[in-house]
Parts: structure tokens; C-alpha cells; sequence
């Protein structure tokens, strides 16, 4: 993988895309994913979601239906 296909799974799977900058760090998306392809970032006041697993994506779209703010949207809209 190069580092633009390593850069891209950071922010999206097949199907569904991430903008973390409104995350407040909930976690209900990360709970509703039954893939764990989301995981945490908490780390010296930075805490949002990032993708962990990319390729186990599923295509659900749980974790779209789960998140409040509207932080994670399908890649068919
Ligand atoms: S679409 Fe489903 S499998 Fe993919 S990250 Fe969201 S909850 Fe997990
Ligand atoms: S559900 Fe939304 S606000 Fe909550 S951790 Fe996930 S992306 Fe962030």
C-alpha cells in the first residue's frame, strides 16, 4: 500500500467516508460498528474517531445512522 492508499483508509472505507473535525468523541459510532473497522483517537486532548480497519467495512452504514453530528456519511452521496 503507498502512502496515499495508507493516507485514504485513514479517512474512508468502500463505503463510508469520515470528517473528524466536528467529532466530539462519543464513541456511539465505534460501538455500532460490528466490524470494529472504527477506533479511537484520545491522546493529549485530541480526541476524535479514525478508521482502524478499513478493509473489514461491510457497508452497514450503522455507524452513519449512530453519529450525531453528521461526521460520517456513505461514499454513494
Ligand atoms: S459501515 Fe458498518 S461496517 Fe462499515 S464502519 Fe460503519 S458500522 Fe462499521
Ligand atoms: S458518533 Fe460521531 S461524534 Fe461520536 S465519536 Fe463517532 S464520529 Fe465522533
Amino acid at each position: 500500500m503507498g502512502i496515499l492508499d495508507k493516507l485514504r483508509a485513514r479517512r474512508q472505507t468502500a463505503y463510508i467516508k469520515i470528517d473528524a473535525h466536528h467529532c466530539v468523541a462519543c464513541w456511539k459510532c465505534v460501538k455500532s460498528c460490528p466490524k470494529s473497522v472504527l477506533g479511537k483517537v484520545d491522546f493529549l486532548g485530541h480526541r476524535h474517531v479514525k478508521i482502524v480497519a478499513a478493509d473489514a467495512c461491510i457497508g452497514c452504514l450503522k455507524c452513519v445512522n449512530r453519529c450525531p453530528h453528521g461526521c460520517i456519511t456513505s461514499r454513494e452521496n
